[in-house]
């Protein structure tokens, strides 16, 4: 089995000699990982639908005789991709339906999504946005796109933070991006700026000196990256997120819940706990969406339930995610967490804590109901919301309300 040992380091560390040596077929691959000739034939088949390209630091990382390995299952096809399951979706998060210009989606009132480009230096084979993300690797999405998406910004001055994603973000050239962060830094009203990536997990050297002082001038910026297991964090992309947190970037971690990855309590633990000492905050944890050919990695709800009642209480508050569904049809992010509310009367509510001691407390009166004048439009008038800081009585479903109010 060949090894990427003798690799000089000068090419090791430079992030483009890491994507030309991508690996993208099973010629290249055999080399580094033990295959039976069933695996073998059943890449090939896989491949005839969906891409794959591995780059040579992620590769390294999989213990190549371990058909469990962590990484492996999240870079290595198999043959459960090609199964279409009858829940599967073609865009179950509704991205494009909801798309005012290209790349662009607006679905929470004060925030967008921005796709800039559908390359990935690592496509993982639980991609949610795998009907496109990899089809065309010419595909970076052009300048004339995204000044329409830039323009559709600026006449939506409700639009204070930009999730910038892909796609790869950080596949773009420091020029390609900085092109980008000028343009929405040009908009008055664009607060906050965040890229969504998996570089520091999957290519870390892309981390440069130059690209954080670059996005160190367009602040405040964050970044939301993707590790999902402790065999990720690794002495490099260590570096590569205490650089961006050096240049003063606060890093969040979005996971996704995988079956044979980290649907373990324990798993998770560890991961939360490492990714606090290197100044990653866990953010949140995906359900596994309904996208095709990903339905082999799908959990049951209660994986994730469980996993929030191991981590609540249990560690420190800071490294303990959100665990939401991203609701098909674009419903958006939901959050779903073990109960902790058992019982509420006037004047008084039940707790259970992490430990299952059951407790009560007062609960006063709220007595600051006049809003103030000059917060008002911070007061949600949307959604739930809505019915705290309104008159409105209820929500109804178009075909309820219709009928009027229910009686007897
Ligand atoms: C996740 C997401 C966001 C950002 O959501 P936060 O909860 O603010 O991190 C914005 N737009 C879309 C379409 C999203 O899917
Ligand atoms: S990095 Fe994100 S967009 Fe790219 S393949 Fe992985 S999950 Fe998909």
């Amino acid at each position: 089995m060949d090894s990427f040992k003798n690799i000089p380091e000068k090419d090791w560390l430079d992030w483009h000699w890491q994507i030309k040596n991508r690996v993208m077929d099973l010629e290249t691959l055999v080399r580094y990982i033990s295959l039976t000739d069933q695996e073998k034939k059943d890449i090939k088949t896989v491949l005839k639908q969906f891409r794959m390209a591995v780059t040579p630091y992620y590769l390294s990382r999989i213990n190549p005789d371990d058909p469990c390995d962590p990484i492996r299952r999240q870079a290595i096809p198999t043959i459960l991709e090609t199964h279409r399951d009858a829940s599967d979706l073609d865009d179950p998060l509704h991205e494009d339906i909801d798309s005012p210009a290209p790349g662009l989606t607006h679905r929470y009132p004060d925030r967008v999504l921005l796709l800039t480009t559908h390359i990935c230096s690592m496509y993982c084979r639980h991609c949610t946005r795998r009907r496109k993300v990899g089809d065309n690797e010419d595909c970076h999405f052009t300048k004339e796109q995204l000044t329409r998406a830039f323009n559709y910004i600026r006449e939506h001055k409700e639009v204070r933070d930009i999730v910038v994603s892909g796609g790869d973000p950080f596949t773009l050239s420091d020029q390609e991006i900085e092109w980008i962060l000028s343009e929405l830094r040009k908009i008055d009203h664009v607060e906050i700026i965040r890229f969504g990536t998996r570089t520091p997990v999957v290519m870390p050297m892309r981390i440069t000196p130059e690209l954080c002082s670059m996005l160190k001038r367009y602040h405040p910026v964050y970044i939301n990256t993707h590790f999902n297991h402790y065999n990720e964090i690794t002495p490099e992309a260590k570096r590569a997120c205490e650089m961006l947190a050096d240049h003063g970037m606060p890093l969040g971690n979005q996971s996704v819940l995988l079956r044979g990855v980290n649907d373990d309590p324990a798993v998770m633990k560890k991961l939360c706990y490492e990714l606090l000492k290197i100044r990653v905050k866990p953010y949140y944890i995906y359900q596994c969406d309904m996208s095709v050919g990903i339905s082999h990695f799908r959990t049951p709800l209660s994986a994730g339930i469980r996993i929030i009642e191991n981590l609540r209480g249990h560690i420190s508050g800071l490294g303990v995610p959100h665990f939401v569904i991203d609701a098909p049809g674009g419903g958006g992010k939901v959050p779903v967490m073990p109960t902790y509310i058992i019982s509420q009367a006037p004047g008084k509510i039940v707790l259970r804590n992490y430990e299952g001691r059951i407790v009560t407390c007062a609960d006063p009166p709220i007595d600051n109901l006049e809003q103030k004048e000059e917060l008002s439009r911070y007061y949600s008038q949307e959604g739930v919301a809505e019915l705290l800081n309104t008159g409105k009585p209820a929500i109804d479903p178009d075909r309820l309300a219709k009928k009027g109010p229910r009686r007897g």
